[in-house]
């Protein structure tokens, strides 16, 4: 077995995942923790190699993992570097030939080559730009089009194009998101953190809600949860439909819990004032930064907190309105949605169904996991399931 790539060294997001630590995978994975594709198809297969498998995988190779908070699992080294040397070292003693600088340009079914045909299962001639390489089948595993410095820059897509298959319209995912800094007040708090719970809105009816830690950033904002909401907002505005973004600082609670919480608090402490009441419930830098936006005077005190206005305040808290314009794009974007169809390949085999002798795996397929080791878990099952079945061919 061959193992073509055309970076220099190959897995480049193993050592920059995870802050480099890398989040090889999470405690709980399931087919819900994923967009794209079909249900069915990832759930199968999620279960031919498990967390538990990926688990004792890596500690057969070295690595042991530990578990964080949300699940997160990562080596108990918290060096991406241990995890990347274990699989080049376990790739070494199964008898892959690993083949760094070798960027692939095309991959010929050889029916097709010699017949002008489609392809008939005669294996492939694959381009590279030091030489061709004969193969009689051929697994696509060039990632989606995030990081593109990486390698991983959707040359993938157009390979699997040319050889038949159907490629889902990709956007970014997992990428921090763009605000609109006329409207916003997420310049005066960048660095803040905070639980939020994000809105997404298509077609000016709620979609979805999102739970997590936002990240204020000069640009806009960042944090689990603004990465989990960027693939939505892209797909949304991929197929031109109306897409917003809100905040609820109070996550799990709507208009009506905290009207009726501040109507206790204005009861039980009628002369504090509105300022120092919100900054017990947010980071003050937020609390302030929410009243000036809607040109509240923090001094007021809860006695004197007139209905409309606290009625905004209310609304405010748990509808803030974000204009998102867009995310920083693949370039920093975690992953990629969208890609290779999954209907065209057989989830027992990671077959492609379309072009016999080919497999597509990880990225490049039309599935995106949430933030939290789900990617790497979609990575590592796609590919024993397609090792699995050429092995056995
Ligand atoms: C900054 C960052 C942090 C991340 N952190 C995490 C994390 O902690 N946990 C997690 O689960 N996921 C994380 N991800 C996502 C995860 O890295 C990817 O989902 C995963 O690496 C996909 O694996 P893959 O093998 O399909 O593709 P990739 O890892 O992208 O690998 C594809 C390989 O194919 C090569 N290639 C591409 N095109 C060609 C070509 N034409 N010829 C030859 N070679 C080619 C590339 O050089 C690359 O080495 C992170 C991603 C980024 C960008």
């Amino acid at each position: 077995m061959t193992l073509l790539d055309g970076a220099r060294t190959p897995g480049a997001k193993i050592l920059v995942s995870g802050g480099s630590r890398c989040n090889v995978t999470n405690a709980v994975v399931s087919e819900r923790d994923f967009w794209g594709g079909t249900p069915p198809a990832i759930r199968r297969v999620l279960r031919a190699f498990t967390v538990s498998d990926t688990v004792a995988f890596f500690r057969e190779i070295g690595v042991n993992l530990h578990e964080e908070a949300d699940g997160k699992l990562f080596p108990d080294t918290n060096r991406a570097r241990d995890v990347l040397n274990a699989l080049l070292r376990e790739a070494e003693a199964v008898g892959v030939h690993v083949l760094p600088g070798h960027r692939v340009s095309d991959v010929m079914p050889q029916a097709q080559d010699a017949a002008n045909s489609s392809a008939s299962g005669g294996g492939f001639r694959v381009v590279t730009n030091r030489g061709e390489v004969l193969a009689s089948a051929v697994v696509l595993a060039t990632g989606g089009q995030s990081l593109p410095k990486s390698g991983s820059d959707g040359a993938g897509f157009t390979l699997a194009r040319r050889l038949g298959h159907t490629i889902v319209p990709t956007t970014p995912a997992l990428a921090p998101l763009l605000v609109e800094t006329a409207s916003s007040i997420h310049a005066a708090i960048s660095g803040v953190s905070q639980p939020a719970e994000l809105g997404i809105w298509i077609d000016n009816a709620i979609a979805m809600r999102l739970t997590g830690s936002l990240l204020w950033t000069h640009f806009g904002i960042s944090g689990p949860v603004a990465l989990n909401a960027s693939r939505h907002w892209h797909r949304a505005d991929l197929e031109g439909r109306p897409v917003a973004v809100t905040a609820n600082f109070r996550p799990g609670a709507g208009f009506d819990d905290v009207e009726a919480d501040w109507q206790r608090r204005a009861i039980a402490n009628p002369k504090t004032s509105i300022q120092s009441t919100l900054a017990s419930i947010l980071p003050a830098s937020v609390a302030a930064a929410i009243l000036g936006s809607l040109l509240l005077d923090g001094r007021t005190t809860l006695a004197h907190f007139g209905r409309d206005d606290r009625r905004r305040l209310s609304r405010a808290l748990v509808e803030f309105p974000l204009s998102v314009r867009g995310s920083r794009g693949y370039t920093y974007a975690e992953a990629t949605a969208g890609g290779v169809a999954l209907t065209e390949i057989d989830a027992g085999t990671m077959a492609s169904r379309l072009c016999p002798g080919l497999s597509c795996v990880g990225e490049i397929l039309d599935v995106d996991g949430r933030i939290g080791g789900f990617n790497f878990q979609w990575a590592w099952s796609s590919g024993f399931v397609a090792g699995r079945a050429l092995a056995a061919s």
